[in-house]
């Protein structure tokens, strides 16, 4: 198949969002952080097109004015706050940087590389913001001009930038050579940072192969909603079965005996976490009172409260695995515990996770709900 780096990503993000805006193809409007994204983006390479002399800040913060589109913000004062934002963006970046002191080699290259082999070959495609020479080898540059920076460990396992390594690799294959003088930025501009890595051979042919995973996700048509912060910059809210039911007053699906049932279920799940934390205050007194008193029993009109004494315990693992290990039941007891994994899968490389992901089966589904108060 061929795929865009930023379809591949939007799978990653919500493979719901790629089904509505890759195979079902439905248009939604820019959003206001990606026409903002785009403004911003022009006036990068209008900073460093190459010619006799770089542009001044005053003529970049020109470019960015004229090529400004206010008509996509809701109200002036968040029209105004953004043009300002994007002022101080290239402001930041001149003091930073001088664009004379670069020697760029390409801006906004298109590129399409195959990946994979037999049946399973395909085309990945995207843009890469800028390419520079460096004193001993190259550096690969993308410009993000999103809210959050990630840490320096995800920039170390970032795929995006793999892909653009593999994609510089393609036009330069010599220079694998010099791997290690090959530097993949990702360059904050809201926050004046740019975040840099290398990659080795392994770390390419690792997220290659990630990429091949997630290409069979998408073939085997698997399309699940993934909520997340990204869903308040989503298009589909309204088709998606997550959020769809907020936009019920343009659907007329509601009946008032389900809204009354909406509204009963939250308030006793509310009612219930009072009574949850009540007790639990109630039981401290109590016990306090017992400690004090020496009594394990107290008595009130209604019944009688008795104070038991619950003991969890830990093994000596060592131990326990010498005494049934020769019984042949130490592979009874061992049980990979689900919640462990999940609290150690954050430190973990990305290829790994991917395969501890492949790793798992579903065991039971069952379905319940959960309460979100507003
Ligand atoms: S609203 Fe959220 S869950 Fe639904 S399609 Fe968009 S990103 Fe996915």
């Amino acid at each position: 198949m061929r795929i865009s780096y930023s379809a591949f990503d939007t799978y990653q993000s919500c493979p719901l969002k790629y089904k509505f805006q890759e195979i079902d193809k439905i248009k939604t409007p820019k959003s206001k952080e990606a026409v903002f994204g785009t403004t911003v983006h022009e006036t990068m390479k209008f900073i460093h097109t190459p010619g006799i002399l770089s542009p001044t800040l005053d003529q970049a913060m020109e470019h960015f004015s004229n090529a400004w589109n206010p008509a996509v913000f809701d109200s002036p004062d968040e029209e105004r706050a953004a043009f300002s934002q994007g002022i101080r963006i290239i402001q930041d970046y001149y003091k930073k940087n001088n664009p004379a002191n670069f020697n760029i080699v390409d801006l906004e290259t298109r590129f399409q590389i195959e990946i994979g082999d037999g049946d399973d070959k395909h085309i990945i495609s995207g843009i890469i913001d800028r390419i520079d020479k460096t004193e001993d080898g190259y550096e690969i540059i993308d410009y993000k001009t999103t809210k959050k920076m990630p840490s320096q460990e995800k920039v170390d396992n970032d795929l995006q930038l793999s892909v653009y390594l593999k994609a510089f690799l393609s036009r330069y294959p010599k220079e694998i050579e010099n791997i290690d003088k090959l530097k993949v930025s990702l360059y904050y501009l809201k926050h004046g940072v740019k975040l840099s890595a290398t990659r080795t051979i392994d770390q390419l042919k690792k997220s290659e192969q990630l990429f091949l995973d997630t290409i069979k996700l998408i073939e085997e048509k698997k399309f699940e909603p993934l909520i997340s912060p990204l869903c308040d910059w989503c298009g589909y809210q309204n088709l998606c079965p997550m959020w769809k039911h907020k936009f019920k007053g343009l659907r007329k699906i509601d009946t008032e005996e389900i809204n009354k049932d909406i509204q009963e279920y939250i308030e006793l799940k509310s009612a219930m976490t009072i009574t949850k934390d009540r007790l639990a205050k109630l039981q401290e007194d109590i016990i306090n009172y017992m400690d004090q008193e020496g009594v394990e029993r107290v008595f009130g009109g209604e019944g009688v409260i008795a104070r038991t004494l619950r003991r969890t315990y830990k093994y000596d693992e060592k131990k326990i695995k010498d005494i049934l290990e020769p019984l042949d039941k130490w592979e009874d007891v061992l049980k990979v515990d689900g919640i462990a994994l999940k609290n150690i899968m954050d430190a973990l490389p990305l290829a790994d996770r991917k395969e501890i992901e492949k790793a798992r089966v579903v065991d039971k589904e069952t379905k319940s709900l959960s309460v979100k108060k507003k």
